[in-house]
């Protein structure tokens, strides 16, 4: 795999596609910096080496061209803290001044485009656009896995400007590349997904390409009640994809035929109204009551979930378990999570992400228990539905 760790950035000046889109609170102060110091390994190795570099990003959804609120001159100061060291800023990604200060660049300084989605380019994958980013640079460096689903200029189509030694994978980047990779090419086994979530309509196809891999899926969260119904029970008045039921008993046949072991909720939490002082109660699936709807999973799943998970030597968790939001329905995802950090304790491999299941372990402040926790939402979840992503095919092809 070509990346930063292999390449002497010495007198070389490279243009870094990082994901500095992070959470700003109404006095636009940063309120959760971890994507910003998830690139500094790669930042501060270019510099090591006697480079300079060019950071890019998008910043929220502008929708019409510049926009205070997405400007990214917010994250400066802060960034210039991480860094020990003063960032150099161009108000627009692709102006003459963004050129000219891209071009006197020494060894060592560090600049910052604005915003690439203030310019309707990026995200059309534009190959003007995308060119004009390349002309200011040496080498292409991509560390946004968390983009790396899309084919937007900056993220893709830049590196059809750049020959093949010189474009590279940033450190994150490698890392959740190769980790992802791990757990599909060369599991230890046995092997168990977790999928979770609201919506089966959402995981359907990670599911299916799962089914050819793993030895066992859990299932658990909303999308659980589509899977009950299909099987005929009374769910009451929980979460429910009336035009998936048919796909859910499809799924249950192919597990049947792929010979993977199908782990289903037995019971849930219910409540008689989605919210956090609800009056709740614990219910086998066999007899969830007409007007209650299920919101976590029950003790007995929990037992029947971490058995599993404790006895597998590679583990997959995208999505909750059930309203992990909510105190009174986070019990569920926090087993889970636990019995996962107990099954890493023992040796095995688990990767979380692909979106709410990684803000959950960080809510229960256990990210260091697990073996790698993605920073990527939507681009580990296509990713795993076997699907090839630009931004990496574009560096390795
Ligand atoms: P996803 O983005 O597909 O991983 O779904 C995450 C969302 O599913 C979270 O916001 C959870 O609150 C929600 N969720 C999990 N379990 C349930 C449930 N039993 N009923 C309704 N929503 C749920």
């Amino acid at each position: 795999m070509k990346t930063v760790a292999n390449y002497n950035f010495q007198n070389q000046r490279a243009i870094v596609r990082v994901d500095f889109n992070v959470p700003l609170n109404a006095e636009f102060k940063i309120t959760d910096d971890s994507r910003i110091k998830a690139a500094l390994p790669t930042i501060n190795k270019i510099l090591k080496d006697g480079g300079s570099v060019i950071l890019m990003s998008h910043l929220g959804r502008p929708k019409d061209g510049p926009t205070d609120k997405y400007s990214l001159k917010h994250i400066i100061a802060h960034l210039s803290d991480l860094l020990k060291l003063p960032v150099q800023f161009a108000d627009d990604c692709i102006s003459d001044e963004a050129k000219n200060k891209a071009t006197n660049l020494k060894s060592g300084e560090v600049l910052l485009l604005e915003n690439l989605r203030f310019h309707k380019q990026e995200e059309k994958g534009d190959d003007a656009f995308a060119q004009t980013l390349a002309s200011m640079a040496d080498v292409y460096v991509n560390d946004a896995f968390g983009t790396a689903h899309r084919a937007h200029a900056s993220t893709t189509i830049i590196a059809n400007h750049f020959s093949k030694e010189k474009k590279m994978f940033g450190f994150l980047m490698a890392a959740e590349v190769e980790n992802a990779r791990k757990v599909i090419l060369h599991p230890e086994r046995p092997f168990t997904a977790i999928i979770g979530g609201a919506k089966v309509s959402d995981k359907i196809l990670i599911i299916e390409k799962l089914m050819d891999t793993v030895d066992a899926l859990i299932i658990g969260g909303g999308m659980t009640y589509t899977f009950l119904k299909a099987q005929g029970k009374q769910i009451g008045k929980s979460l429910c994809e009336e035009d998936k039921i048919n796909t859910a008993k499809a799924l249950i046949t192919m597990a049947l035929q792929k010979n993977v072991k199908l782990l289903l909720p037995v019971d849930s939490i219910v409540a008689d109204k989605f919210a956090t002082d609800a009056n709740t109660q614990t219910v086998d699936n066999e007899n969830i009551p007409a007007d209650w709807m299920g919101l976590d999973i029950g003790a007995k799943t929990i037992e029947l979930f971490a058995a599993q998970i404790k006895n597998s030597k590679t583990i997959l968790w995208n999505g909750p378990m059930g309203v992990f939001e909510m105190p009174a329905f986070e019990n569920g995802t926090k087993q889970t999570a636990i019995a996962i950090a107990e099954a890493t304790k023992n040796g095995a491999f688990s990767l979380i992400g692909g979106g709410d299941s990684a803000a959950a372990i960080h809510q229960f402040n256990m990210a260091s228990q697990v073996s790698y926790v993605s920073t990527g939402g939507g681009a580990l979840l296509e990713f795993f539905e076997g699907k090839e992503l630009p931004g990496v095919a574009a560096i390795e092809k």
